[in-house]
């Protein structure tokens, strides 16, 4: 009989969910709650690729979300019996999570530990968590941390050059986020090259609305470029990535700001959006480049200038490369971004194949480079499958 495991990522606002088959990580069923907690929260899933809709009250709560969620599995009779584990994405997992937990009350407390230092998200999943469990009692509950992966980075990696004990008392350090996307693709990457994983020396770029890359070094995460929260790093839609250091306190002192306008400044008016002063999408800045607007270029130059320097700096540190790697939806459908990055490194030895590179997008996956280039890979993320396989491990 085939195995499903339920995989939940519970948002502040939306419950996105998923029926994956543990063996294969196809989804027969999926949908998402969203714009839970105000008067226009909706619900959809998708049965077999057909799209479905479903009543959900107004001003619906997680709890409500998750009854509908159940209610709906169970129009699905025989999928849903063969459902033996909820897995449950964590955004934070701190220091304490190395590798997913079974959820019990010393693992919540932990969760809500760590929420100080991811406030938007881990209070929205262990709600998501809580709930769930009312809703599925008779299952084993599993957290899957985003942050897990990247807890093999060594110290000198992981900690800001600031007074040791903001570590050691407050753990203020680099996390890295993302994680069960890079851990995926990187195993998809060493299987295409056939070596195992623990030989393997990879960079691997996750660009999506959020973006991070990571250095792995013989199968082990060895750095990424988020940092103590999602912000660090790459430009991203909405997100700064790396800025001194001093701006916020000069936008406090000089310009007036308030720490909240400075932080919504940062994670959701900078980025591709705030350069662009469009849109955070990369779909549409791409076309506006067609046609000739200059701010939408410099939006993307920048965007690709940063990831440029990023990939350099991580072959310095990775060893001999095995594979570079592309995923999220940009890492996966842009050629242009893909083009524009890889042109910069060809003195780096990469080459890309041109149609290769233009044909591998929408859910394919595979190699975009030259013979006699580094491997470059397109690899469509699962991270939904990453959650179902370490949920299945606690399966009764
Ligand atoms: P994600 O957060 O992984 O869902 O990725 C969202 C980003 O992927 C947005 O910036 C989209 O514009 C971008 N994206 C999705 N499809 C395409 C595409 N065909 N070409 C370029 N960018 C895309």
């Amino acid at each position: 009989m085939d195995q499903y495991v339920l995989v939940l990522n519970c948002g502040s606002s939306s419950i996105k969910f998923a029926i994956i088959e543990a063996k294969t990580g196809t989804a027969p069923l999926h949908g998402l709650a969203e714009n839970l907690g105000t008067v226009s929260s909706k619900f959809g899933f998708n049965y077999q690729n057909k799209q479905h809709s479903a009543e959900l009250p107004a001003d619906a709560s997680h709890q409500q979300a998750l009854t509908v969620i159940a209610n709906t599995l169970k129009k699905f009779e025989t999928l849903s019996q063969q459902i033996v584990a909820v897995g449950h994405r964590v955004v934070h997992g701190g220091e304490t999570f190395t590798h997913s937990s079974l959820i019990d009350d010393d693992v919540k407390q932990a969760i809500e530990q760590t929420s100080l230092m991811a406030p938007l998200h881990n209070p929205a999943n262990l709600a998501g968590i809580n709930s769930a469990q009312t809703t599925f009692p008779d299952l084993p509950h599993v957290a899957v941390f985003d942050t897990a992966f990247f807890q093999t980075m060594p110290k000198h990696a992981y900690l800001y050059a600031l007074p040791y004990e903001l570590y050691q008392q407050h753990h203020i350090r680099r996390y890295g986020f993302h994680g069960s996307s890079h851990y995926f693709v990187a195993h998809e990457a060493a299987n295409a090259l056939k070596k195992e994983f623990s030989n393997c020396n990879l960079i691997t770029a996750h660009l999506g609305n959020g973006c991070s890359i990571a250095a792995i070094k013989q199968g082990k995460a060895i750095d990424t470029s988020l940092g103590f929260t999602p912000l660090e790093g790459l430009v991203m839609g909405t997100r700064s990535g790396d800025i001194d250091p001093s701006l916020p306190t000069y936008l406090i002192e000089q310009l007036g700001y308030s720490v909240d306008k400075v932080s919504h400044l940062l994670n959701n008016e900078s980025g591709l959006l705030g350069v662009s002063k469009l849109s955070n999408d990369c779909r549409t800045l791409e076309q506006e480049v067609k046609e000739g607007n200059q701010q939408a270029k410099l939006a993307l130059d920048m965007f690709i200038y940063r990831l440029v320097k990023y990939i350099g700096s991580y072959l310095a540190v990775v060893g001999p490369l095995d594979a570079l790697v592309f995923t999220g939806g940009i890492g996966e459908n842009s050629a242009y971004i893909r083009e524009n990055t890889i042109n910069q490194l060809g003195h780096l030895g990469f080459q890309l194949d041109i149609d290769k590179n233009l044909e591998m997008r929408f859910g394919q996956s595979g190699l975009i480079s030259c013979s006699s280039s580094n491997p470059i890979f397109a690899i469509a993320t699962n991270e939904e499958w990453v959650i179902a396989k370490d949920a299945i491990q606690f399966a009764h």
